[in-house]
């Protein structure tokens, strides 16, 4: 019998390929921590929204190895709509094979209403509807009556008072005419897919606008294996539908790019011609220069982390809000002075803000240079403070005015060395630069290795033994350390070659 579920149909609809390789290559599936972030919020909000109607019967089982245990599920399923029970999540059917569970099933005089349950805050990507036609016919086949179909996804512009109210956090969008649509096309797909998954060799499916539709391929890596390195796809700030367009031309390599006259402007050219040919480290001195002159003594290189809850957990904020939760100050009053370290930790059980924005203005006065790394970022979260907090906003607004951006000499190609690869973040940049400095390694810290982890796993934090989560702090502050740090040593690499 060909077994298939929701999720898997949906893979298969992006590309028949992932569908595939997931079953038949599954140690080639790379998850990053983004990519684990939104399967966590999906979670989180999943639970959430089951109350969304009141009282609820959750069909969620598991067995002693804590995989799902589905026969018992769709036992429960049957006894609750037997029962007539008016909302069911999780509902669990299948039908030859073909299983789903629906996130909320409500009951109404018309039949059954489907309710899929998203974290993102826009209801209209089309694998919503994929998602839900699959759900709805396998739901006909089980004999339940189907009427109509909604998404469920967040308000971004519902803004938590203290207390959660489900009717505003979510949004209900109804599908229904979308979904019979699409329809049409379910027992078809489905018979490609049998085809396809019941085959060992892998489909000849090509790169196309599916590897990074709705949300870049986890095989992405897998399907490129043979490309040169770095190929097509590494140019610089160049969007992949054109990217995507040069591979089917057959522009691939660096080489090719610079034969066929691809789209290279200045950054991009040098990014290609050092890569090809080792050319050292391109300086433009008077650049550095000019960008030096514009800093002034005592400098402060500030560093913010940050969390974005999917459901706001403090009040006045938002869905997905950035919220600081962490900064690292590294102070050299002087030229060649010595280093004074700053930093803050805030704590998830409470809104880190206040305290947060108390700590910023005690440490630093509001007429010194600032530098950030890519300062937008900064810029934001200290305007969004001043905002919160009105007695502290004259200042706030002052330093973030203060703010001089160290990623400028970089973005503007006033420094660039082949190993940067095209990349001018911190994380590409530091390395380039200092290729065997231990000391500067992020690899080489603890438990935290990117803004990514550090916002995985501060909220985390609360749940932790006291042993377990002193050390999970310490590793934060070191991550946090480490950023502006970073910045000092560029800092330094720029004042030596200028
Ligand atoms: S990277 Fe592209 S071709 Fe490869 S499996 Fe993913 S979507 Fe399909």
């Amino acid at each position: 019998m060909f077994y298939f579920s929701k999720s898997k149909y949906c893979d298969f609809k992006q590309c028949p390929k992932i569908a595939w390789l997931k079953k038949y290559k599954p140690e080639e599936y790379l998850v990053d921590a983004e990519t684990q972030a939104r399967y966590t919020a999906g979670n989180e909000v999943g639970d959430l929204a089951m109350g969304l109607f009141g009282d609820f019967v959750e069909v969620t089982s598991y067995r002693a190895d804590g995989t799902l245990d589905l026969k018992k599920m769709k036992a429960l399923t049957r006894m609750y709509l037997a029962e007539g029970r008016e909302n069911i999540c999780e509902a669990a059917f299948d039908y030859q094979g073909l299983y789903c569970a629906v996130d909320i099933l409500r009951k109404t005089q018309q039949g059954y209403d489907i309710y899929e349950v998203k974290s993102s805050t826009s209801p209209e990507h089309h694998v919503y509807i994929v998602d839900t036609s699959y759900q709805k016919y396998v739901l006909q086949k089980c004999g339940v009556k189907v009427n109509r179909v909604f998404v469920v996804t967040l308000d971004p512009l519902y803004v938590f008072n203290g207390v959660l109210d489900l009717h505003r956090l979510f949004k209900i969008t109804e599908i229904t005419a979308l979904v019979d649509e699409e329809l049409g096309t379910v027992e078809e797909s489905l018979q490609e897919a049998e085809k396809v998954m019941s085959s060992k060799e892998e489909p000849a499916i090509d790169l196309s606008a599916s590897c990074n539709d709705p949300y870049p391929c986890a095989f992405f890596g897998y399907c490129t294996r043979n490309l040169p390195s770095p190929s097509v796809f590494c140019l610089y700030r160049l969007a992949y539908e054109k990217k995507l367009a040069l591979y089917r031309e057959g522009i691939r390599s660096y080489k090719d790019v610079l034969e066929s006259g691809g789209p290279l402007n200045e950054m991009r050219r040098r990014q290609v011609e050092f890569a090809l040919e080792d050319r050292g480290t391109h300086i433009d001195r008077e650049g550095i220069d000019g960008f030096l002159q514009t800093l002034t003594f005592p400098l402060y290189f500030l560093d913010f982390e940050t969390v974005q809850p999917a459901i706001p957990r403090y009040i006045s904020t938002r869905p997905y809000q950035q919220i600081p939760v962490q900064y690292s100050l590294h102070i050299l009053k002087e030229p060649g002075g010595e280093l004074e370290h700053r930093e803050f930790l805030g704590r998830p059980e409470e809104d880190p803000r206040r305290a947060l924005a108390e700590r910023l203005v005690a440490d630093i006065p509001q007429d010194v240079c600032v530098l950030a790394y890519n300062k937008t970022f900064e810029c934001t979260r200290i305007k969004e403070l001043a905002a919160a907090f009105p007695d502290l906003q004259a200042h706030l607004l002052k330093i973030k005015e203060n703010i001089k951006d160290l990623l400028d000499p970089f973005q503007r190609g006033y420094y660039y060395n082949r190993d940067m690869g095209g990349s001018f973040s911190i994380k590409s940049v530091l390395p380039a630069i200092y290729p065997d400095d231990p000391a500067l390694n992020y690899h080489n810290l603890e438990g935290v290795h990117n803004g990514s982890e550090a916002m995985e796993l501060f909220p985390r934090l609360k749940e932790m033994p006291e042993g377990e989560r002193a050390e999970a702090e310490r590793n934060l502050l070191k991550y946090c350390e480490l950023d502006t740090y970073a910045m000092v040593k560029v800092y330094e690499e720029l004042k030596r070659v200028s």
